[in-house]
C-alpha cells in the first residue's frame, strides 16, 4: 500500500535472492519509450491486465522480432501464450485476440482473480521464459495453453499465423530461427 508494485517486487527479489539485478521503472510506458525496452530485452514476458496495454506490447515485439510470453488469469481461469516472433512461422498475440474483440474490457481489478492461479500463470510463463533463454525443451509457441482452476483441467489448442493480421501481416522475411 502506498508504494509502487515494481519498487516494492524490487525489494521483495531481493531478500529472495540479491544476485538477481531488477531495474524498476515506475512510469506508464508507451510509445517510444516501451519500444526501446522492448529494443533492449532478450525476451519480454507481459503480465498486464489490460488489452490496451498488451497489444501495445505484442506491436512493440512484432517490430523487434522479440519472444513474448502473456500470462492472463481471471476469476478461475488461466492462459498462456507464446508468441516466438523470431520466427516467420509464428503468430503474434493480435493474430489470436484482435483488438476489434475486447471491447468488454474485463480485468483482475472488477472481477477479481482466484489468487493461487496468478501464481501458476506466472511460474508457468517463467519456466517458458527460462527454456527461451536457455535454448531448451518445446515452447509454447504456436500453443496456447488454458488452465480451468475450479476443475483443475489444462486444455492446449493449437494457434497460427492470421495472414491477414494488420500487426505481422505485413512482417519481412527473415532469417529463421528454431
Ligand atoms: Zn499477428
Amino acid at each position: 500500500m502506498g508504494r509502487y508494485k515494481a519498487e516494492s517486487g524490487k525489494q521483495t527479489l531481493a531478500a529472495i535472492n540479491p544476485e538477481v539485478a531488477v531495474h524498476a521503472l515506475t512510469q506508464r510506458l508507451m510509445d517510444e519509450a516501451l519500444d526501446a525496452q522492448v529494443a533492449a530485452a532478450d525476451i519480454v514476458l507481459d503480465c498486464t491486465d489490460n488489452f490496451a496495454t498488451r497489444h501495445a506490447i505484442n506491436r512493440s515485439c512484432v517490430r523487434h522480432r522479440k519472444p513474448l510470453v502473456s500470462g492472463a488469469a481471471i476469476r478461475f481461469d488461466g492462459q498462456i501464450g507464446v508468441f516466438d516472433l523470431r520466427r516467420d512461422d509464428a503468430p503474434c498475440y493480435h493474430c489470436l485476440f484482435p483488438d476489434g474483440e475486447d471491447v468488454d474490457e474485463i480485468n483482475c481489478a472488477t472481477m477479481g482473480v482466484f489468487a493461487p492461479l496468478v501464481g501458476i500463470v506466472g511460474s508457468t510463463q517463467a519456466a517458458e521464459a527460462i527454456k527461451l533463454v536457455a535454448g531448451i525443451g518445446t515452447s509454447l509457441s504456436g500453443r496456447l495453453l488454458m488452465l480451468d482452476a475450479l476443475a483443475m483441467k489444462w486444455h492446449e489448442v493449437r494457434v497460427g499465423r492470421d495472414a491477414g493480421c494488420p500487426v505481422c501481416g505485413g512482417r519481412p522475411a527473415h532469417p529463421h530461427v528454431s
